[in-house]
């Protein structure tokens, strides 16, 4: 299957920073309205395409919209900006980074930090911590301060291209699965129970989003649809590889915040075997996902599981995914909403 690669550009090159989705809700909204039944946007922002089945279940998938960005906290004196983390970064990968603030328009920032020219012989040897960074404007305060205010959303500049087998970008993590779930909803045609597909907002400072949704949702299943490491690179040892690249679509064992359920695995494993998807079992031991919202945040529970997309360099500009896994974990996720009704969910 070939994918649509200008949507899939156009969904990971858009801002969107925990709380500050309004960009990438507008291109979910215009892409899955003609997909879905109805689509509704909450208080909160998390949209949800909805889906009638004929059966009296229903299915919660949830794809989060937000990536990891930044907030502005301060301008200081010479026009330099101070900012606070919105979701987890790894302060080395913010050396030379290009950022957008999105203030009143759109200006392009420089992550700044000492050059290693004048650090002393013991700073050289410490690691970098995200307070030794600042954005340089290139402007005075007086021209920063017409443009950019406290408060102010910050996210990575980087535009997506392809790279052998592989998309290369910003934001792979989560865009990637936002395009998965638009794609599923397209191929989807009947289906056994009502299928609810969120994007929700968020996921990146502490799943707040899904756990709204999945409140007002009440699925009796849940799926949720995330990036996972794949360590698959030099250095690493075959037990920390967590996943591989072009390894197929992975199906979620536990991470650090779920434990799939059973009986979830099982049917995702079975059904990828029957219809010869290529796939692979996931275990990340740090890290947690919209998962964990839809298995807990329901009155009664859901029976929850999460089908997870390969990524290297994740939380860094460029990650990377490669097309094949992409295709596999759509028609994994198709077939599984096809399917539900087939599975015996008795422990
Ligand atoms: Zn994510």
């Amino acid at each position: 299957m070939s994918l649509n690669i200008p949507l899939l550009r156009e969904i990971c090159e858009t801002a969107g920073a925990p709380g500050f989705e309004q960009r990438i809700r507008e291109i979910v909204v215009r892409e899955i309205t003609p997909l879905a039944d109805s689509v509704k946007t909450d208080n909160m922002g998390n949209v949800t395409a909805y889906k009638k089945g004929k059966g009296n279940k229903k299915v919660m998938i949830a794809a989060h919209m937000d990536e990891i960005g930044f907030m502005v906290t301060h301008i200081d004196e010479n026009g330099f900006i101070r900012f606070h983390t919105l979701g987890g970064f790894d302060p080395k990968t913010l050396t030379a980074q290009r950022v957008i603030v999105h203030g009143r328009k759109d200006l392009i920032g420089v992550m700044g930090s000492k050059p290693i020219h004048v650090m002393t012989a013991e700073e050289r040897t410490k690691p970098a911590h995200i307070t030794d960074f600042f954005i340089d404007m290139g402007m005075s305060k007086k021209e920063v301060e017409k443009f950019i205010r406290v408060g102010d959303p910050i996210t990575r500049e980087r535009k997506l291209i392809e790279m052998g087998n592989c998309v290369n970008c910003k934001s792979i993590d989560n865009r990637v699965s936002v395009f998965i779930l638009i794609e599923t909803f397209r191929k989807l045609k009947a289906v056994p129970y009502d299928v609810f597909g969120v994007f929700t907002v968020q996921e990146e400072v502490g799943i707040r989003g899904a756990h709204v949704a999945a409140h007002h949702i009440e699925p009796d299943f849940g799926i949720g649809l995330d990036t996972t490491i794949a360590y698959d690179v030099p250095g690493a040892q075959a037990h920390e590889r967590v996943t591989a690249l072009g390894g197929g679509a992975a199906i979620k064992i536990m991470d650090s915040s779920t434990i799939c359920d059973v009986r979830m695995v099982e049917f995702m494993k079975k059904t990828a075997d029957k219809h010869k998807i290529k796939w692979q079992p996931e275990i990340l031991q740090a890290g947690g996902t919209d998962t964990a919202g839809i298995q807990r945040m329901g009155k009664t529970g859901s029976i929850a599981g999460a089908i997870s997309i390969p990524t290297r360099h994740l939380h860094q500009v460029i990650e990377m995914a490669d097309k094949s896994d992409i295709s596999s974990c759509i028609d994994l996720l198709t077939i599984c909403l096809k399917e539900i009704d087939k599975h015996s969910w008795t422990f």
